[in-house]
Formats: structure tokens, C-alpha cells, sequence
């Protein structure tokens, strides 16, 4: 278990807790006495829940408290609900992925299938305004279900004024306070800087440059292979960009991907035009010309080289974000890697105090913010909640796509267990053959004993809605010969994960 179980402090009353912090902020800070005689109405009331932060952790958790019937504020600071997942992240990438995607299809896979297409040209500006309307139609939406669902929605920056007392800056000018019995932080990411590089969102970008770039660079350097690095790489090799991709492991896609899965999608890759630079280390880079160069060296040192690109992407991690939260006033410290530290029902030692999404442990991933919304919502409402860790599904939306969820290959044998090992491919699959898209592979790793499923990982066309099944399979401790003895329909993608699960408990039909 990732949390550290943190002492819980004796419970006080409400009323108790919040004299008491009225009376150390009147004799502490004047500053904060007199923002909140500036306040608005909504300080007038004291809220059961206030939320600080309406990314995905934040308004999932604000809607389940609005319907669970409580008293809830969010405060966002960017002025749009959905924070990095709706605003620059999740969704915009997946706009440009599929669009990119359709580009390059019509460009480079129609004529064999009896398609001729004309003269085709990118409208750049086009592609992104899409991405725009889906993102604003999105974030709308969020603001709708809060009014739906009761949830007050304060349009600024939150800082502590103590344990029960939140400062906001408003957007729109001037300033307020709310008082909660309860407070979650769901402050969310940012991306990890290069030290050495400053990042100017044109010439050096995080993904936020990479989803509004407004022409096709010629050549574009990718420090890190991880996810987004590579969803983002990929895009613009799609539109005609010559992408390098740098990374310090042996592998692509992370950790988490299983190794034999990532030799495949970095040869499909490489096959789509993109390059990789695999064990190596960014020592440097220089942006003060037209172009930036960026000084490499092998990772166990020796080979130098230097690169030269229009626009470097940097995607070496997030970071999680607490900065102006005023975690100073009342005393919460982070952990050696910034994120706050919780217990099971991710309470802060501060009990009424608790933190969801990519500010504290686990995978920066917007549905592991999601269930932990809803669950924080739960252990506060009824005193049990639930989101299992271990059936978190991944997601790489590169084409094909790549999913995983459960343990990999090299995870379980540096665990020591004893697992069998089962695969189909796509190109014996029919659906997949009809669709002309049959690169990839379905893999199960089940218990050698028991045969329970321990990991399912997946690359190929759809991966990413097919793992959704896995996940399923994972979340009721299913045998792949549980998978194996369901009925899937024919023809369809899904027939490959089936068979896979045939070939772990006993054989594949069809290979
Ligand atoms: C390019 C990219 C692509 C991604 N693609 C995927 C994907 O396909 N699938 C997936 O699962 N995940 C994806 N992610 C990750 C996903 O976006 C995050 O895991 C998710 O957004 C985390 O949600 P959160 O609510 O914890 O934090 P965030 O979404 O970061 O939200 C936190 C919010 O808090 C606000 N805030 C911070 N401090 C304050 C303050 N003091 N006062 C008020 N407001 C404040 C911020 O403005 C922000 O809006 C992607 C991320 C990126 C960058």
C-alpha cells in the first residue's frame, strides 16, 4: 500500500475548531482579517464541503457531495471547470490524436482500400479549433452539472487562512473567504521543467505548447518517452513533423508498460516515421538561437551527440502542484516528491482536511482522480469508500493503441511469482483483418497455480476501450478461463482478448 498511515488526531467539534481558528487568524494575520471583511456572500454561511480545485478529482468529488445532499463550494482558479484533464490535457491531446490520425489515414492508408482521395491539405488552424469546441462544450458541461447538482462554484485562487478558513483571490477582482467543516485539495499537476531549458511554450513546450502549436515544426526533439510524450510525438509526426524521441530507459511507454509490449509499439512507431533514442541522457540544452540544441550523452556515459530541432518538447513527469496554497498556515508539509501525504481514507493529519487526484499518491491518471472523488465524498458521507489500486487501467492513445491494467511480465517475476503466459495476435483476428488495422497483440498473465488474471496488456486497434473488460475481469478476480468460457460477439476486436484468454488456460482456436 502506497499511503502512509498517519496518526489521527483527536476529533473536535465543528463549532469548537472553528473558534479556535478564528481566534489564532485574528491574532496572526491581519492581512487575512481584512480580505475577509472585503468578503462576498458566500462566506456568510459555512459550507460542509469546500473543494480547492475543479479538475477532475475536484468536481467529481463536488457533484457526489452536491447530491449526497451537503453544503459544497469549488474553487477553481482558471476560470474553467475540468482542470488539466479537460483544459489542456486528456482531452484536447485526444482531439488532436484522432484528427491527426484521420490525416494520416486519408494521406497514406486509402488506396488499397479503394479509396483515391484528391488533393488533401492540413488546415491547421482548423484542426485546432475543433479541439477548442470540444474542450469548451466539455467544460460547460461541468459547469451545468454543478448547477444541477447544487454545487456553488467560486471563479479564483484558494489559500489556507487556517484549518477551516480558505482565502479565495477572485478572478474577477477583489476577494473572499469560506468557512468548511470540511476542505479537499485537489490542486492536481504540473509538468516537470528541464533544468537548463526555459520553457517559452513556442520554442521549448510542456504538452500545454504541444496541444496549440500554430504551424507543423520541421523537426521537433521529445525529451521523454513516457505517455504523453509519445501521444504528443506522435501527433506531429502525423502532420508531418521529423520527431526524435529521447529517452533514459531501455524501454518506451514507462515503467508500467510490459517490456515485450513496448518493443512492439516503438517498431510500429519507428515503422510511422518517428525516431528513438533509447539509454540516453540529456545533459543540456541551448535555446538562444532560431533552433534549439540539445546536447545527449549515452546513460551509462561515453557517446556524445548534439540534436537540432525547431521546438523541443519536454515530457520527462508531472509534479504535483501546491504552490499558493498556504499549506504554511497550517502546517502541512509535503512529501520528499512534493505530494501530501494521507492516510487510507486520504485524510491529511489534519482530519477534516483530505486530498484526492494527482496532487498525492498513485498514477496521475484522470479516472484514478475520478474514483477517488467519489470515494473521498464517501468515507466522508458514510464512512466507507472504495477504489482498487490495483485495477487501474492505462492508456496510450498513439495508433495502435496501447492498455494495460494489473501487473506486468517484468513486475512479476521481480516479485518472484509463478505466472502463465498467454497471446493472440490481431493479424489472426477477423474484425481486424476485414478493417485492414491488424498490428498487435492481446496478452494475458494469469496465476500458474489458481489462474486468476494478475495483468492483461494490450496493443492493437481499440485497446484502449477493450481493457475496460480486463479491468472488469481484474476487479472480480475472474480466471482467463472465466474470459475464455464468455461468449463475445463475432466479428469484433474483443474475439482477440477472448482467444488470448483461450491461450492462457488452454489453446486459441483460431492461431
Ligand atoms: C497532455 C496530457 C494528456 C493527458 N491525457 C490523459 C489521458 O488520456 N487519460 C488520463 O487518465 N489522464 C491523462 N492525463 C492526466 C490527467 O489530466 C490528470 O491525471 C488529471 O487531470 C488529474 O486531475 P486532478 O483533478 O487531480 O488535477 P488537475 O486536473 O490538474 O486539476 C487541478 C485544478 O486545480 C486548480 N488549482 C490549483 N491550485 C489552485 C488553487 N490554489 N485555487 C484554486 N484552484 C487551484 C488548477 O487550476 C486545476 O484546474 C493527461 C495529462 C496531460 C498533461
Amino acid at each position: 500500500m502506497f499511503r502512509s498511515i498517519l496518526p489521527r488526531a483527536a476529533p473536535k467539534s465543528v463549532l469548537q475548531s472553528v473558534r479556535g481558528a478564528q481566534t489564532s487568524f485574528r491574532a496572526s494575520n491581519i492581512y487575512f482579517q481584512d480580505r475577509l471583511r472585503r468578503g462576498y456572500a458566500s462566506e456568510a454561511e459555512e459550507k460542509d464541503l469546500v473543494i480547492i480545485g475543479g479538475g477532475v478529482a475536484g468536481y467529481v468529488a463536488a457533484i457526489k457531495a452536491g447530491q449526497a445532499g451537503l453544503k459544497v463550494a469549488c474553487i477553481e482558479k482558471r476560470g474553467t471547470l475540468g482542470g488539466t484533464c479537460l483544459n489542456v490535457g486528456c482531452i484536447p491531446s485526444k482531439s488532436l490524436l484522432n484528427n491527426s490520425h484521420l490525416y494520416h489515414t486519408i494521406l497514406h492508408d486509402t488506396k488499397h482500400r479503394g479509396i483515391d482521395v484528391g488533393d488533401v491539405k492540413l488546415n491547421l488552424a482548423t484542426l485546432m479549433k475543433a479541439k477548442e469546441t470540444s474542450v469548451s462544450g466539455l467544460t460547460k458541461g461541468i459547469e451545468f452539472l454543478f448547477k444541477k447538482n447544487g454545487v456553488e462554484y467560486i471563479k479564483g485562487t484558494g489559500a489556507f487562512v487556517d484549518e477551516h478558513t480558505v482565502a479565495v483571490n477572485l478572478i474577477e477582482g477583489g476577494e473572499t473567504s469560506v468557512k468548511a467543516k470540511n476542505i479537499f485539495i485537489a490542486t492536481g499537476s504540473e509538468a516537470t521543467p528541464f533544468p537548463g531549458l526555459t520553457i517559452d511554450e513556442k520554442k521549448v513546450i510542456t504538452s500545454t505548447g504541444a496541444i496549440a502549436l500554430q504551424q507543423v515544426p520541421k523537426k521537433m526533439v521529445v525529451i521523454g518517452g513516457g505517455i504523453i510524450g509519445l501521444e504528443m510525438g506522435s501527433v506531429w509526426s502525423r502532420l508531418g513533423a521529423e520527431v526524435t524521441v529521447v529517452e533514459y530507459l531501455g524501454q518506451i511507454g514507462g515503467p508500467g508498460m510490459d517490456a515485450e509490449i513496448s518493443k512492439m509499439i516503438q517498431k510500429m512507431l519507428t515503422k510511422q516515421g518517428m525516431k528513438f533514442k533509447l539509454n540516453t541522457k540529456v545533459m543540456s540544452g541551448d535555446d538562444s538561437g532560431e533552433t534549439v540544441k540539445i546536447s545527449t550523452e549515452a546513460a551509462k556515459g561515453g557517446k556524445e551527440e548534439t540534436l537540432d530541432a525547431d521546438v523541443v518538447l519536454v515530457a520527462i513527469g508531472r509534479r504535483p502542484y501546491t504552490s499558493g496554497l498556504g499549506l504554511e498556515n497550517i502546517g502541512l508539509e509535503t512529501d520528499d516528491k512534493g505530494r501530501l501525504v494521507i492516510d487510507q481514507e486520504y485524510r491529511t493529519k489534519i482530519p477534516h482536511i483530505r486530498v484526492i487526484g494527482d496532487v498525492t499518491f498513485g498514477p496521475m491518471l484522470a479516472h484514478k482522480a475520478e474514483e477517488e472523488g467519489v470515494a473521498a465524498v464517501e468515507f466522508l458521507t458514510k464512512g466507507y469508500g472504495h477504489v482498487n489500486y490495483g485495477a487501474i487501467p492505462s492508456v496510450m492513445y498513439t495508433h495502435p493503441e496501447v492498455a494495460w491494467v494489473g501487473q506486468n511480465e517484468q513486475e512479476l517475476k521481480a516479485a518472484g511469482v509463478k505466472y502463465k503466459a498467454g497471446s493472440f495476435p490481431f493479424s489472426a483476428n477477423s474484425r481486424a483483418k476485414t478493417n485492414l488495422d491488424t498490428e498487435g497483440i492481446v496478452k494475458f498473465l494469469s496465476d500458474a497455480e489458481t489462474d486468476r488474471i494478475l495483468g492483461v496488456h494490450i496493443v492493437g486497434p481499440n485497446a484502449g476501450e477493450m481493457i475496460a473488460e480486463a479491468t472488469l475481469a481484474l476487479e472480480y478476480g475472474a480466471s482467463s478461463e472465466d474470459v475464455a468460457r464468455t461468449s463475445h460477439a463475432h466479428p469484433t476486436l474483443s474475439e482477440a482478448f477472448k482467444e488470448a484468454a483461450m491461450a492462457t488456460y488452454d489453446k486459441a482456436i483460431h492461431y
